[in-house]
């Protein structure tokens, strides 16, 4: 009998009238049932939520309190670190490798940042405006905060939001997507046993076509933070215009590494073979165009082509697997249609393009690792984001050309550099439009500083301070300490 998860609502497990199956994309078989939250559950959170804000306590609970409530929540992951990464691979099918080193101690160490860093984050700035005039600039929370979060790292991304939202004394419902309801579920109880008060963090799992504008065009709701498809993106900004909500937007990608002639060959490859296929590629910043300088294209092409051919695919479960399934038999259709069509328009197919014929494999949702070399910027699989284990490669000429191809994209998330001339490698970083360049490396996100993109790939900061103090409204108290020589009020009507 497969596990069942409840939703968690006003600080308790929450019923709802109906259930989905939860999938294990390794099998296709079904591990879990969870509750799928109808208009009265979202009500519901939608009033805790609320509550919880404006009645308190959070909100006005003393910083160093917050802090170490936060800094238990951190604990506690790390308590249930081994169920946590079990679970994230059970539902995402990604390697156990990657949930335990990477999404379970990372979602820790966010817990663990903004704790400690939410009494600096946080402090009022002072401008004297005038000898006699004194600007305090204070920050307080947004108010309730929907976090809506796809699938591709659900307990990761739900922890980066929850716990900014959190230390800035927000109150939260979390959506994660219905396809990996679970990690956000014992995220929520995690931070319940940490002593987080009622009503604060509520989880709704249900389809965004049937609870997202519910959730995102109510009054209650103050703020939206989503992750996750431009198409979704542009409705939740559709339903929150009415009441001008605050929003944070990350969008899609279709992010370009740059291997430049003077790039340590060896790094390059392995850094492009982890850029593109971990977590099957189903990454926002996945650098799945790959432009090579034109005197190392071929040796590079070649060397790339036969490491993907040696990644090992298999169930996420067995430590030696290097690359699951995708998330989904609909995912993989996307994909396979993608592939088709790069064949079309002339891409030559290097290595993959197929389903797996592993008899091992059969039922899980498997894809090969995919590169295709001689794309051209005309073609749809250099402009349009696949979101899975398919690279692009392609050559350019000197730095304009590399900077003029990379840029030529309507997303503009992140890049990478390969390179050992810091000075070119500079001067290219400047030149490419996307918010985060990587050099020399792939994929770091640090808690210390800001991560978000431009262009169609959103706005708006996740991480860092900045990202913190999205969360956050600053609010600006003039006082004014002059005696009765204020022209403005005092004699502008001569009375
Ligand atoms: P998605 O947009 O389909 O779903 C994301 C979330 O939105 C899910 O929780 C989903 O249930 C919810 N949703 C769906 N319809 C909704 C609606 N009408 N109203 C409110 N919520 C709704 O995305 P996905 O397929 O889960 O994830 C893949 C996408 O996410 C890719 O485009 C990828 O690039 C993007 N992504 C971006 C980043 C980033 O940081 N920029 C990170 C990870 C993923």
């Amino acid at each position: 009998m497969p596990a069942y998860y409840p939703l968690f609502i006003d600080g308790r497990s929450w019923e709802s009238k109906s259930r989905q199956a939860v999938y294990n994309p390794c099998t296709g078989e079904v591990f879990a049932q969870v509750a799928l939250a109808d208009k009265a559950c979202v009500e519901a959170a939608l009033d805790c939520a609320r509550n919880a804000f404006d009645k308190g306590p959070w909100k006005d609970i003393s910083p160093a309190e917050r802090k170490g409530l936060l800094l238990k929540v951190a604990q506690g992951i790390l308590d249930k670190a081994g169920e946590l990464a079990e679970l994230e691979t059970l539902n995402t099918g990604k390697p156990i490798k990657e949930s335990t080193f990477m999404d379970v101690p990372s979602a820790a160490k966010t817990f663990e940042h903004f704790a400690n860093n939410l009494e600096a984050y946080l402090q009022e700035e002072v401008v004297s405006v005038l000898p006699e005039v004194q600007s305090r600039l204070i920050r307080q929370p947004q108010g309730v905060v929907a976090l809506i979060v796809p699938w591709n790292y659900p307990l990761l991304i739900a922890s980066w939001k929850l716990a900014q939202a959190l230390a800035a004394g927000n109150t939260v419902i979390l959506k994660p997507s219905s396809l990996t309801p679970l990690s956000a579920l014992a995220l929520a109880d995690i931070a319940h046993q940490a002593g987080i008060p009622r009503g604060v963090v509520n989880v709704v799992n249900g389809l965004g076509s049937q609870i997202g504008e519910l959730l995102c065009a109510d009054k209650r709701v103050d703020m939206i933070s989503f992750t996750g498809s431009n198409e979704v993106g542009r409705q939740i900004i559709g339903y929150s215009a009415k009441q001008a909500k605050k929003l944070v937007m990350e969008l899609g990608g279709k992010s370009a590494a740059l291997v430049l002639k003077d790039a340590d060959l060896e790094l390059a490859v392995n850094g492009s073979l982890c850029s593109i296929f971990l977590n099957q590629g189903q990454m926002c910043t996945a650098m799945s165009r790959i432009l090579v300088e034109d005197e190392i294209y071929d040796d590079f092409v070649r060397g790339l082509a036969a490491k993907a051919k040696l990644i090992k695919l298999g169930n996420g479960m067995d430590r030696e697997t290097q690359m699951g399934p995708l998330i989904s038999d609909a995912q993989r259709k996307k994909i396979i249609a993608c592939v088709e069509n790069a064949l079309k328009e002339g891409a030559k197919l290097l290595c993959g393009g197929r389903v797996p014929d592993l008899p091992e494999l059969g039922k899980g949702f498997f894809f090969e690792p995919t590169i295709f070399s001689d794309v051209t910027p005309d073609m749809a699989i250099f402009k349009e984001e696949v979101f899975g284990p398919v690279a692009c490669v392609s050559r350019f000429s000197g730095l304009n050309e590399a900077a003029e191809l990379a840029n030529k994209s309507d997303f503009g998330l992140a890049n990478c550099i390969w390179s050992n001339d810091s000075v070119r490698a500079g001067e290219l970083a400047a030149k490419i439009n996307t918010g985060t360049t990587w050099v020399n490396t792939y994929g770091m996100f640090y808690n210390e500083v800001p991560y978000g993109g431009f262009k169609q790939s959103g706005f708006g900061k996740e991480l860092g301070k900045e990202g913190f103090l999205e969360y956050t409204r600053l609010k600006n108290i003039i006082v004014d300490r002059t005696q009765g020589t204020k022209p403005l009020v005092n004699y502008w009507y001569g009375f």
